[in-house]
């Protein structure tokens, strides 16, 4: 093993991929901007047992966080804490990026996150429970619910077949409208908890 920092580039994409393109941490999507000249990712490499004492560039010691978690964890001065705590985010995405799509992952967060992407219509949904809009939900036809199905079948997000289409941000009835359903997808308290697993 020699002493030097240099990750190879297949490691580098390999880590982007591990965590679909974000933080592993703050679940940021980690951004690349490309302007003819200059392309800039704020993607960093982190070490999860620090390169001084291990001189280690392998994938499995690697992680990839956005530069202002990367410095929490590398000014913590709880070291023992720091590492535990990569090695958890690295098997918690390893069960994450092995089991879900990007698109099941981004979309997990973003409702985690209550940052809905803009694609994806998405409104309030009324908890008769507790009768208030206490939860977001994002609508798709029913047809392309095979998308979500590793989260609907591991029960960290629900799903509630409304008959109807979305027009504007509103779930509307009519003949007139394509005779098309739509599912409701929600977080549930287990995917709430999976996605708390990566930010706490
Ligand atoms: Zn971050």
């Amino acid at each position: 093993m020699h002493m030097s920092r240099y990750i190879p580039d297949a490691i580098k994409r390999k880590l982007l991929e591990e965590t679909q393109f974000r933080c592993a941490f703050c679940l940021d999507s980690i951004e690349h901007i490309f302007d003819d000249s200059n392309f800039f990712h704020f993607a960093e490499n982190a070490h999860i047992q620090p390169h001084n004492e291990s001189l280690d560039n392998s994938f499995e010691n690697l992680i990839c966080l956005c530069p202002t978690c990367h410095k929490k964890f590398d000014k913590n001065p709880d070291r023992d804490n720091s590492v535990s705590r990569l090695k958890a985010l690295k098997a918690h995405w390893f069960v994450a990026s092995g089991n879900y799509s990007k698109l099941e992952l981004d979309c997990l967060f973003d409702l985690f996150r209550y940052n809905p992407r803009p694609w994806i219509l998405t409104y309030q949904f009324q908890n008769s429970e507790r009768g208030k809009f206490s939860s977001l939900c994002f609508s798709v036809p029913t047809k392309q619910g095979y998308l979500f199905q590793n989260l609907i079948t591991n029960r960290l997000v629900d799903c509630v077949e409304q008959k109807g289409a979305f027009s504007g941000n509103s779930l509307t009835f009519g003949s007139n409208l394509p005779a098309e359903n739509t599912l409701l997808i929600l977080l549930t308290e287990k995917g709430k908890n999976f996605c708390k697993k990566f930010v706490s």
